[in-house]
């Protein structure tokens, strides 16, 4: 049935608009061939620009990584996480939002996602921090993370975590684009983190950006990412540092791709709204919701197939379209459901139900949303859903 030809459409591969290579060029002109150099400084600029291009009064500083995680453990390690603390984090997410807390020593405490955004559930960070609070402890921090594009409800999160006072971090390694009340992500929190990884909306190859409206806390990130040096001719350390900053090459890439970043949100949420048109009324299917409050840049297009209802399941799905050479994933496996945080706390969005996370995980599969996907691919998905969908099919079945 399939064309051996028939190239293969990925999930979110890289997308460059062009202007990358002038930036590159400029760094081989010079001989900046290092970590640093004119393009970080660029870049570090350009990103505090468009950071405070939306409602947010105060201005961000920027640090640029190496990767999106080392962005987050110094996040953490600047908020104070420190070894026996406990650190409240989203469950439903990349492995990457958790390593960092049980790698400086802490205990990572998950957190459902509610059904409104898929992300952050206000009511089980409430109880979570109650519970806490109950047995006389206080989380060092909440790891925060805004899924598939979209930013997590912090008009409720802010007044929680402001009660309490505890600093959030928000990963916005997916978010970059996307808003909340106007406000763009990686603004929320008192430190956040980007990733420009190869599958993001935007991409340095590899890299990341730790941000902050504190600019002392940023020129500290900026000294622990570079081995923390301190200031003498000769070699002086006083504490341990990391060698986490970005390369002056993958910065000038960075640059190009920051200048399509408007033209790559419009993209992807096109496709979302094809896929939503031609397969929103479909029995027990839903596509993961937008709320009023933000504005999501639907770097992945998330949907649930709800077995009970649809004509096919996700995991027939999945192997549907791997049949046809396109590339789809289950959404993120929670956190609490890993082998690797086994014995990890869990705070449900309502409790003693099942969290809302392990549904979305069952049933959730992210379609291809590349932005250089071209209309032809998108209708050979649409058709390849389609298919999958068929009454035929599941007569057979
Ligand atoms: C990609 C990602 C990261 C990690 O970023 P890297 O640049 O790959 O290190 C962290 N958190 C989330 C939610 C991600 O999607």
């Amino acid at each position: 049935m399939l064309d051996p030809r028939a190239k293969p459409i990925l999930l979110s591969p890289p997308h460059m608009s062009g202007a990358e290579q002038r930036y590159v060029e400029d760094a081989f002109r010079t001989n900046w061939i290092a970590p640093l150099g004119p393009n970080v400084d660029g870049f570090e600029r350009e990103m505090s620009e468009y950071l405070g291009l939306g409602q947010h009064s105060a201005r961000m500083h920027c640090c640029a990584t190496s990767s999106g995680t080392a962005a987050i453990h110094l996040g953490l390690m600047l908020l104070g996480v420190r070894p026996g603390d406990a650190v409240l984090c989203s469950s439903f997410t990349f492995v990457a939002s958790a390593n960092p807390i049980r790698q400086l020593g802490a205990e990572p405490i998950f957190v459902d996602s509610d059904e409104a955004s898929w992300n952050l559930s206000p009511a089980a960070l409430r109880d979570a921090i109650a519970t806490l609070d109950a047995e006389g402890r206080r989380p060092r921090a909440l790891v925060a993370v805004d899924l598939y594009g979209q930013g997590c409800d912090y008009g409720s999160i802010e007044a929680i975590c402001d009660e309490w006072d505890i600093p959030i971090l928000e990963d916005a390694a997916e978010s970059l684009g996307a808003s909340v009340h106007g406000r763009r992500c990686g603004t929320f929190g008192k430190v956040a983190a980007f990733s420009f990884n190869g599958n993001k909306i935007i991409t340095t190859s590899g890299g990341g950006m730790l941000v902050s409206s504190d600019a002392a806390l940023v020129e500290r990130a900026r000294f622990l990412a570079t081995q923390a040096r301190e200031t003498a001719p000769h070699y002086e350390h006083n504490v341990a540092g990391f060698n986490y900053r970005m390369s002056n090459l993958c910065a000038g890439v960075g640059r190009g791709q920051l200048l399509a970043l408007a033209d790559r949100v419009a993209r992807r949420r096109a496709i979302f709204a094809q896929y939503e048109a031609a397969f929103a009324t479909r029995a027990g299917v839903r596509f993961m919701p937008e709320p009023v409050w933000g504005r999501s840049t639907r770097w992945l297009t998330a949907m649930t197939i709800d077995p009970a209802r649809a004509a096919t399941t996700r995991d027939e799905l999945l192997a549907a379209l791997a049949a046809e050479r396109i590339e789809s994933r289950p959404t993120w496996k929670p956190m609490h459901l890993q082998p690797l945080f086994a014995g990890c706390r869990m705070f449900a969005h309502e409790r003693g139900r099942k969290p809302v996370c392990e549904r979305l995980f069952e049933q959730g599969i992210c379609l291809p949303s590349g932005s250089s996907m071209d209309d032809a691919d998108l209708t050979r998905v649409v058709g390849a859903i389609e298919r999958a969908f068929a009454p035929s099919r599941a007569a057979v079945a």
